[in-house]
């Protein structure tokens, strides 16, 4: 049976390469940095004064960033 040239498996007519690891890394750090942007966002909207302090900021991209993981790892299943 021929080979795929990218992943060495079985090329069968329905066959996918499984997915690699650096993408799916990148793919989570994506989704990081959009998680983070869209809590920097929300800080920009409901607080334009900067009344937050850094700390909590940080809490707040971080939660964003992992939310927006576990949206993104859920999505793929
Ligand atoms: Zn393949």
């Amino acid at each position: 049976m021929a080979t795929c040239p990218r992943c060495k498996g079985h090329l069968t007519d329905s066959h996918k390469c499984p997915r690699r690891r650096t993408i799916v890394a990148a793919e989570i750090a994506a989704s990081a940095l959009a998680g983070g942007f869209a809590g920097l966002l929300l800080l920009a909207v409901f607080d334009p004064r900067e009344q937050i302090t850094g700390v909590e900021s940080i809490l707040v991209v971080g939660a964003g960033a992992l939310v927006c993981i576990g949206i993104t790892r859920a999505a793929r299943g």
